[in-house]
């Protein structure tokens, strides 16, 4: 999968749209999902332009793979989810991944069940 610079994540860091923002550095962008599919389900993103981890990865500096890896547990540390939480990264097509923009899926604030993401 190529970047789409048009994808609606790519969007939102551009401020074309609007988000709500739980967590932001200067490595990742974290907010609340439109359609959430537990209590609390939050995505956080990485600001450089990056199709999934693999991308990440192999072409990310140093500062963008640490980065984005702390920007999670900085949300999580947000979210102050004492009671645990699930981290989905969805990837490729048979996962479903419908943005082409890394996302990692943070879901919590309930017993979650094996159909949450
Ligand atoms: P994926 O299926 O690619 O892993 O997850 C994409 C997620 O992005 C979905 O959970 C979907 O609800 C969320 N999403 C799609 N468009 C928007 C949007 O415009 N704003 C926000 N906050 N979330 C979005």
């Amino acid at each position: 999968m190529s970047y789409d610079t048009n994808n609606i994540f790519a969007k939102i860091l551009r401020h074309e749209i609007p988000n709500a923002t739980v967590y932001e550095d200067d490595f990742v962008l974290a907010f609340k999902d439109i359609n959430p599919k537990a209590k609390i389900h939050v995505l956080v993103i990485p600001k450089g332009s990056y199709v999934d981890l693999q991308d990440l990865i192999e072409h990310g500096t140093p500062a963008e793979i640490d980065g984005f890896f702390k920007g999670i547990l900085a949300t999580v540390s947000t979210l102050q989810l004492a009671n645990g939480y699930r981290l989905v990264f969805n990837t490729g097509k048979d996962s479903g991944q419908e943005v082409p923009h890394l996302h990692a899926h943070i879901l919590a604030g309930e017993k979650l069940c094996s159909h949450q993401l």
